[in-house]
């Protein structure tokens, strides 16, 4: 498609969106009594507008019934999370046994990692790609002193070549094999945080189990935003945030999948009562056995508050379905390049450099800006004129139109004032 840089074109793209109808499903802030344009779902995703009745019946269920609610309330409690597989399943591309939901992000890794990370005298190294998230980072470190080992020799990093700013397939493939037989995890990103760059899951994967190692990944800006696959490419573990593009509330839980060919193994796990056969939960026997499924790896007990967003937002994608909304996102990342493309032209003396990959099949949402000339008082500009955005040192800044809630329009206007913004801090 011809994109053009007018009010009106953008305008038709809106009219012919499918999805159009879902913006007005989420909760806005006001900007002079406008919507502001939303570029950060990537990190807090907008409030559904049903996600307050959700919660509200938790509090009225236990409000009136109390302790019954476990048992007696509308959705009860006590497998409050079992009504996640089937559509959270759907999302990451998993049969629903190897999904659940519980605790949080960072604390879900390194309980899989208690599984999956189990390093020998001569299988201890862990593969991560070159500046990880930095929970990760200290997860990753943490956990390999924990085993007695040095951070500095168990811990390779994939490193960009210079004057490149995403890590070339390639060279992943190249350290696994060099890695080899002492090689005991991969442990990536499924889309980098940094640079919005998408990796290859179903090859790496293939590559770590041929030289022997588990393969896990760390999906916080991969679920609700590129199409998983995750049964199908026989990754071991992974684990996902459900409050950047999955809209479930700041800070809230995390999903976890677990292969379907580890469910009847004897991998050890840290265990608690709400892993523990569910026929025999209330028993309260000594002894632990665990539910075949990712449900064997849940801990506690589950904060029913927490999950009633998630479920709101998780029963909202099913209803849309991944496929739809990637579409949209394809074109509308595409639509955002085109103006940041037309701005830069426009403006004598820019130079705007996205740093996310071009190629369509190794990004998703997110466009990562080098905005070379400019400095954070245009990030200031935006953001105090109603363009809510993201800024990385030295002079990025991270823009994710996420397509359940933001419209072409949304990308034009914020091409307009981009463009004030750079000819009035100029003056
Ligand atoms: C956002 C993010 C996290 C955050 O972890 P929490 O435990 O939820 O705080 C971790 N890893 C990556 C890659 C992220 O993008």
């Amino acid at each position: 498609m011809t994109f053009q840089n007018t009010r009106k074109f953008a305008q038709q793209l809106d009219a012919q969106d499918e999805l159009k109808n879902y913006r007005n499903e989420f909760i806005f802030p006001q900007h002079n009594g406008k919507n502001v344009i939303y570029f950060t779902g990537n990190s807090l995703g907008l409030q559904p507008k049903r996600t307050q009745k959700y919660v509200n019946d938790v509090m009225n269920d236990w409000a009136n019934m109390a302790v019954e609610g476990h048992f007696f309330a509308e959705k009860p409690w006590w497998d409050y999370h079992e009504r996640f597989a089937q559509p959270l399943s759907k999302i990451v591309g998993a049969l629903p046994s190897e999904v659940t939901v519980m605790n949080t992000l960072t604390v879900n890794l390194h309980l899989l990692m208690v599984s999956f990370y189990r390093p020998t005298e001569k299988r201890y190294k862990i593969i991560c790609e070159e500046k990880a998230f930095p929970s990760d980072q200290y997860m990753f470190q943490s956990q390999v002193i924990a085993h007695g080992l040095k951070p500095e020799d168990a811990i390779v990093e994939i490193k960009r070549r210079d004057g490149e700013h995403n890590i070339r397939l390639e060279d992943i493939l190249s350290k696994i094999e060099e890695v080899g037989d002492e090689l005991a995890l991969v442990l990536f990103g499924g889309v980098n945080y940094y640079t919005g760059q998408v990796f290859d899951m179903k090859t790496i994967t293939e590559a770590g189990h041929k030289v022997g190692a588990y393969v896990g990944f760390d999906l916080a800006h991969a679920a609700g935003n590129i199409k998983l696959e995750l049964h199908d490419w026989n990754v071991d573990f992974a684990a996902w945030c459900s409050y950047k593009y999955m809209n479930s509330g700041p800070g809230n839980a995390s999903g976890c999948f677990v292969h379907e060919k580890h469910h009847h193994s004897n991998l050890p796990r840290f265990a608690g009562w709400w892993g523990h056969n569910k026929e025999r939960r209330f028993k309260m026997e000594p002894n632990f056995e665990p539910v075949h499924g990712a449900d064997g790896w849940q801990v506690s007990n589950l904060p029913i508050l927490s999950l009633a967003p998630y479920l709101a937002s998780v029963e909202q994608f099913a209803e849309v379905g991944m496929d739809k909304l990637i579409t949209k996102r394809n074109q509308l990342t595409a639509y955002l390049e085109f103006i940041l493309h037309e701005i830069d032209a426009e403006i004598p003396g820019t130079e705007f450099e996205i740093i996310t990959p071009s190629n369509p099949s190794e990004r998703a949402c997110q466009l990562s800006v080098f905005l070379h000339g400019q400095g954070r008082n245009l990030f200031d500009y935006l953001m105090a004129n109603g363009v809510i955005t993201d800024w990385r040192e030295p002079n990025v800044i991270r823009l994710a139109p996420a397509p359940f809630y933001c419209s072409y329009e949304d990308m034009y206007e914020f091409g307009q004032i981009l463009k004030e913004g750079i000819n009035s801090l100029k003056k």
